[in-house]
């Protein structure tokens, strides 16, 4: 793992690069909450995140959670599953996290939805949206948003918070740009039709989270910018 000196001087840089980004957008930097995504990394590196400031964590699976967390409990920090999850994971996600920042669904929203009503909690959920068709990725197609939405409004147990995307990989970052714009512009259009307040958007990655400040993220998810290279998955 990389010393804890340079997960600090990490997290310092991008504090400062998250400054820059938000100025020339108009924004506060207290606007952008910065998620570590974590996956691959061990314990004591989320430590040093943790006492270097950070207060938002992400991970890609939950069984890699499950084993990390018993060493993290002191920490008081809001964590959030980032990725793809399987509708039979779906209780003990509700249980360990926070956030479910990856919801595509209404049949995992439902189950989310049970989960956390069964210990009378509530869980704040992102919507993941599949900005490119031709990418087989998680998240649900745009056509298919308003409805999910709908559901998820329905819930009791479920706080819809907004969205989140993972926009096909560009060399150069500017390209995400009209990918980020679009993340935007579906939220914008939610609120208007449901007339409800959908603050959250999730985007932006070590690569290209400047230019997703400056289209409106309010979360950006970094893992590499943060702890370094990771080993091959
Ligand atoms: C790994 C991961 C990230 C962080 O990626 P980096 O390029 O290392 O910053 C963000 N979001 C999701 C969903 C991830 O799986």
């Amino acid at each position: 793992m990389p010393r804890a000196a340079t997960i600090a001087s990490n997290v310092e840089q991008i504090r400062e690069r998250i400054a820059r980004a938000a100025a020339r957008a108009d924004r506060r930097p207290e606007e952008v909450v910065l998620v570590a995504a974590a996956k691959t990394v061990s314990a004591e590196a989320i430590r040093a995140a943790y006492d270097a400031g950070v207060r938002a964590f992400g991970e890609n699976r939950v069984q890699e959670w499950e084993e990390k967390q018993p060493q993290l409990t002191d920490l008081k920090a809001s964590w959030h599953l980032i990725g793809h999850l399987q509708g039979n994971k779906a209780r003990r996600a509700a249980r360990l996290f926070d956030w479910i920042d990856s919801v595509d669904s209404a049949a995992l929203a439902l189950k989310l939805d049970d989960a956390a009503g069964e210990t009378n909690e509530w869980l704040a959920v992102l919507i993941e949206v599949q900005l490119d068709p031709a990418e087989k990725k998680s998240g649900v197609a745009q056509a298919d948003l308003p409805a999910l939405a709908e559901a998820i409004g329905q819930m009791p147990h479920l706080e819809l918070r907004g969205l989140m995307a993972i926009p096909p990989f560009c060399d150069d970052p500017r390209d995400s740009r009209p990918h980020f714009r679009r993340l935007r512009r579906l939220r914008d259009d939610l609120e208007k039709q449901f007339d409800r307040s959908l603050p959250e958007l999730s985007m932006g990655m070590s690569h290209d989270f400047e230019i997703a400040i400056e289209e409106g993220a309010t979360q950006v998810r970094l893992g590499t910018a943060i702890f370094g290279e990771r080993a091959k998955e």
